[in-house]
This record gives structure tokens, C-alpha cells and sequence, in this order.
């Protein structure tokens, strides 16, 4: 409940110290002398984000004051500009998502062999991150992603991407946990979605049933009176693949996806590498305007003319056109996946340009320069938070991004702190080594290679090395290296509690005695507290249990006997204290 004199603060991104002490009516000095008794040493013009302007809100016990985030026009908004009436039709942008195995790469692939114009010999072996079909006279550009999480880094860049996710369920498998996160995505990122439910001609492949499956997600077919298509397919066979791009069409059709052309060429960065005699290599999705060699664009932080521009076959293109993925060379430096790109004038421009792009990076990063995770660090004195300290290395830009990306996303609760040594595009290195030396640092490949000799190498330091090829397996061991740190959980139970009636024998290590079981029972091994006079005066292990001189495996509630003790420590016990018996349990955490 917020009433009358709750006073209101909106936050849009940060805030500095200075204007939260504003705010909150006290002085500068004031607040910062407060910060500083809880640990925080902060400067009048330190900026502090939305979550660490609520725990210090928190910190201070200040109940009169809400904060809120105020909504920024999100680069998203930015980038998709309105259309003007000369708009024209654009292909849909298309991506497969899905739950790893279900079929996304053989969909993919069966699509690029059977509807490109040319499946010439040889046909297309490098990895291409989109491509572009023929289909009914039309076009439909499909984006090949090392995982969802490209996407959620496209979505942290604030791009949207896609017009459409077609989601691959497999008829024999059913809605997985990365299905769900598909749905969520699409949602999320406002794209149509369309399922495809893969692997009909499977015996256990049941299509009404994962139909079913996906209603409980939220996805209500079609037939059953909701709005969702779905499609039954095989990929592996073909079947049914013509009526999936019919669909797309369709949807594509509803969406009326369209685009601007006589405005300066833009998009986004879908992919990018360094290649031996070509320097930057960078694949890039037009979104608006066309796209021609000898342009000048910028990307982030770096900008180039166009030397050459390919299409996904790796024929040379003059002209691209919206929804037409590209691969151009030119570029100064290696532009990030994510980065949207735009034509400009001249040189000079476009130099220009990517220089205050640095600076408003820059900025940003300063923006925030106290996260909400540094706070809690800061105000926990015996800092208890880990760093895990990791090493990138991937195939291309995307993948390394996407890595780290999806490394960030891992909800540490604020007890571990990702330290990124470093990151960077091809095999492993000696170098990399080098630098995880002594650090507890993992490096994690991804779509790399680590040479034999480097592996000897990180073996005889004791550098772990990691290499994957499927972000999710990545993402899992980086998650038990994580859980690896933090401190075990004690968990304790109460199993009983005895009454001393005797004590026969007391030595330096151990106490024979015998009571009577009040409650619970009481069984060898397990631990116990000595209570005396309602005071704990020491913990003892039960080495052994007698009834009737005998020894048994349990003495149970109601029951007297004797019982063997071992000591930690030197404890006298006597006629009438307490045995409340546990056991304990040390377990790793999980995150
Ligand atoms: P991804 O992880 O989603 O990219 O899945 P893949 O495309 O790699 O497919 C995983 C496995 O399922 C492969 O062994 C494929 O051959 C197989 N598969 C994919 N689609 C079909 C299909 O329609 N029918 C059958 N029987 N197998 C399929």
C-alpha cells in the first residue's frame, strides 16, 4: 500500500548520488555519511542504478519514498523507425527455436537444400548465420543462431530481430525446458509464433498429445479454437514443409511486414570474425534502405566502406534490400553482434560517428558504474561473494558475445561474482593459459579447437580448459563450477532426545551412561547436544547403543538402556541432563 505522503522518485537508468540525496530531502554529505556507515564509500557524483537506489533506500530504513522505473525509449523503438507511406514489402524474418535434439539444424538444413534456387555440388559448407529462401515467388530470410541465448543478447542490444519464431517441438518429446524459454522469448521479443511439430514419422510420435503439451504452455492451437498454427513436419523427411512456409507467408502476410527504402541503408549485426588477407569479416541483416558496396556505415564503436558484399552463397551482391542478410568486409574493426549499423555520408562522418558512439558507451558503462551486486559486496564486510573467473573463446563474435551474455544471465543470488579475464575469437592459446594461471581461472572453448600442445600445457599447470559446442552444456558446467564455490549447506535434524539416568564411566574421549529415550529414538552415529541445566555444554557423537547389555541398533521412545559416547572434548555429564540427538548433514549447494 503506498499512501498519500508516499513520496515518489522515478529512476530512468540511474541516478547520482547527488540527485538521490535531492530527492530524498537530505543533504549530500548527509547521505553519503550515512552510505559510508553502511560500508558503502561512495562520491557525490557516483551513479547508482535502479536496484542499488532501492537497497540503500533499504539500508536507510526510508519507508516515505517509492522508487520507479521510468520507462527510456528503448533502443528497440529507436531502431525500428516509423514507416513512411513509401514503404514497401519485406521478406518475414524467420528464426527456429527450440529444445536441443528436437530438430532445429535438420529443419534448417532440409529448408536450405530443398528451396534454394541452386543446390549446387558442394553446396554451402561454412557455418552461414542467415540465408534466404525462394518459395512461391517470394523470399523468407532464416537466421541460424548458436542458441536462444544469441537472441537474448540481440534483445539486450535492444534490437528486435524477428517478425517470426517457429518453435520445433518434437511429436515424441513434447515441451522441454528450452521450449518453454522459446515461447517465452518469441513473446517477450513480440514475434509471431508458429509451431512446427517435428518428427511425425517417429513411432512414439503422438501430435495431438504434445498439442495438448503446448496448451498447458499457453500456446492454444489453432484447431482448438486459439490462435497458434501449428504444422506437423518431419524434418529429416520433408513432409509437411511446404505447408510450414505457406504458413509463414501467411503470418508474414497478417503482419504486413514492411520497410523503407530510399533511406540511408541500416541493420543489425547477426555476425562477425577476422579472416587471414580479408580483415574483418561481418555478416549484417539489412533492416531498411539498400545496402550497396562503397557505402560508408558505422556499427557501435567502429565503421567502414563497403568493400565487398556477398550473399549467403558467397556470390557477390551489388545491393542489398531489407531482410537480405549480407556478408560484408571494410569494417576498421570488429563490430559486435548486436550492434545495428547505418550508412552515412563520408569518412569522416562515419569516423565521427563511431568515436561518440565510444563515448556514449562509455557513459553507459559509467552510468551504472555501482551495480546492485558491487553494493552487496560492498556492504557485506566479510565479503563472503566468490569470483569465478573465466576465459572466453569462440568461433566467431556472436558466439563469444552469446557466451557472455548467457554467463551474466546465471542468478548467482549475489554470491558469486563472474570475473571475465578475458575473452576472444579462435583456438585456444598459449597466451590464454598463461593468463589462467594460479587464478582458479576455466577457460571455456566454444566451437574451438585447443591444441594438443596447449592441452599438455594447461594439464601440467593445472588450468582447466572447456570446450563445447552446445551453448546449454557450456552454461551447465559453468553453473557446477559456480556451485562448486559456494559454501556447503549444514542441514541439521532432530531425531530424539534421552534422559540421563546413570553414568557408569567417564574418560578423556568418551562417557558410558544410560537414560531413558523421552522422544524419537536414538541410533549409533548419530551426533548429540549435552544439555545441562537448559544449557548446551558440548556436542557428542553416540558410538553405540545397549539394551540389556546387549548392543542394538536403536533404542526408541519409551525405552531405557546405555550408550556410548565419544567426545570432541573434555565434558562431564551427569544424572539428569539431556541428550538431544541429530544428525547433520553437509550439502552442496545448487544454484
Ligand atoms: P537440434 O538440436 O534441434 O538442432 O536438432 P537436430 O536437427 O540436430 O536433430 C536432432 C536429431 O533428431 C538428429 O539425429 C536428427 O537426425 C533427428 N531428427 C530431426 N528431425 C527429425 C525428423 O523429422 N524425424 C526423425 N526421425 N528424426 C529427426
Amino acid at each position: 500500500m503506498v499512501d498519500a505522503d508516499t513520496k515518489v522518485i522515478q529512476i530512468a537508468g540511474s541516478i547520482t548520488v547527488d540527485e538521490l540525496a535531492k530527492a530524498l530531502g537530505l543533504s549530500v554529505t548527509s547521505l553519503i555519511g550515512e552510505l559510508f556507515k553502511e560500508g558503502i564509500v561512495a562520491t557525490i557524483n557516483q551513479r547508482l542504478d535502479f536496484d542499488t537506489a532501492s537497497i540503500i533506500l533499504d539500508e536507510l530504513n526510508i519507508k516515505n519514498v517509492r522508487l520507479e522505473k521510468k520507462n527510456t525509449a528503448t533502443q528497440t523503438s529507436e531502431h525500428r523507425h516509423e514507416l513512411s507511406d513509401k514503404a514497401v514489402g519485406r521478406p518475414p524474418v524467420v528464426a527456429v527455436m527450440g529444445h536441443v535434439d528436437h530438430g532445429k539444424t535438420t529443419l534448417l538444413d532440409t529448408l536450405l537444400k530443398k528451396k534454394t534456387v541452386e543446390a549446387e555440388a558442394g553446396g554451402i559448407t561454412q557455418h552461414i548465420s542467415a540465408y534466404q529462401l525462394d518459395y512461391e515467388g517470394r523470399k523468407i530470410t532464416f537466421l541460424d543462431t548458436p542458441g536462444h541465448e544469441a537472441f537474448a543478447a540481440i534483445r539486450q542490444h535492444g534490437a528486435m530481430l524477428t517478425d517470426i519464431v517457429v518453435i520445433v517441438v518434437a511429436a515424441d518429446d513434447g515441451v522441454k525446458p528450452q521450449t518453454i524459454e522459446a515461447i517465452k522469448f518469441a513473446q517477450s521479443a513480440n514475434a509471431k509464433i508458429i509451431v512446427a511439430i517435428n518428427k511425425i514419422d517417429r513411432e512414439g510420435a503422438d501430435v495431438p498429445r504434445t498439442m495438448a503439451d503446448l496448451s498447458q504452455h499457453g500456446l492454444q492451437p489453432e484447431e482448438w479454437g486459439g490462435d497458434i498454427t501449428m504444422v506437423p513436419i518431419s524434418a529429416k523427411r520433408g513432409d509437411n514443409l511446404d505447408k510450414l512456409l505457406d504458413m509463414v507467408l501467411l503470418t508474414s502476410d497478417i503482419e504486413e511486414l514492411k520497410a523503407d527504402i530510399d533511406i540511408p541503408s541500416e541493420g543489425l549485426v547477426i555476425e562477425s570474425h577476422m579472416e587471414i588477407g580479408k580483415g574483418s569479416v561481418v555478416n549484417l541483416l539489412v533492416t531498411g534502405g539498400e545496402l550497396k558496396t562503397g557505402e560508408f556505415i558505422v556499427a557501435g564503436t567502429t565503421y567502414g566502406k563497403v568493400r565487398t558484399m556477398l550473399d549467403f552463397r558467397g556470390r557477390p551482391k551489388g545491393k542489398a534490400t531489407p531482410s537480405t542478410p549480407v556478408t560484408v568486409t571494410g569494417f576498421k574493426d570488429l563490430p559486435n553482434f548486436g550492434d545495428s549499423f547505418v550508412e552515412v555520408a563520408d569518412e569522416k562522418t562515419a569516423r565521427k560517428m563511431a568515436l561518440l558512439n565510444a563515448q556514449v558507451a562509455q557513459n553507459a558503462n559509467a552510468s551504472a558504474n555501482v551495480t546492485s551486486n558491487d553494493l552487496l559486496r560492498m556492504m557485506n564486510v566479510a565479503d563472503n561473494s566468490k569470483v569465478f573467473n573465466v576465459i572466453i573463446k569462440g568461433d566467431v563474435l556472436g558466439s563469444v558475445t552469446s557466451v557472455v551474455d548467457s554467463l551474466k544471465m546465471i542468478d548467482t543470488g549475489g554470491e558469486i561474482t563472474l570475473n571475465i579475464v578475458a575473452t576472444g575469437v579462435g583456438d585456444v592459446t598459449e597466451n590464454d593459459v598463461y593468463m589462467a594461471e594460479g587464478g582458479e581461472t576455466v577457460i571455456y572453448g566454444f566451437n574451438v579447437n585447443v591444441p594438443t600442445n596447449i592441452a599438455k600445457m594447461a594439464a601440467r599447470d593445472n588450468v582447466k580448459i572447456k570446450n563445447y559446442r552446445v551453448i546449454y552444456e557450456l552454461l551447465d558446467d559453468a553453473k557446477s563450477e559456480m556451485e562448486e564455490l559456494l559454501p556447503s549447506e549444514i542441514i541439521e535434524e532432530d531425531k530424539g532426545e534421552m534422559k540421563v539416568l546413570g553414568v557408569f564411566r567417564t574418560e578423556r574421549t568418551s562417557i558410558i551412561a544410560g537414560g531413558e529415550v523421552l522422544k524419537g529414538e536414538v541410533k549409533p552415529k548419530m551426533l548429540a547436544r549435552v544439555v545441562h541445566n537448559k544449557e548446551v555444554i558440548g556436542e557428542v557423537e553416540v558410538e553405540s547403543v545397549q539394551k540389556e547389555k546387549m548392543a542394538v541398533d536403536s533404542l526408541i521412545a519409551g525405552e531405557t538402556g546405555g550408550i556410548a559416547l565419544k567426545l570432541v572434548k573434555r565434558l562431564t555429564l551427569e544424572i539428569g541432563d539431556r541428550l538431544k540427538f541429530f544428525t547433520r548433514e553437509v550439502k552442496k549447494r545448487k544454484l
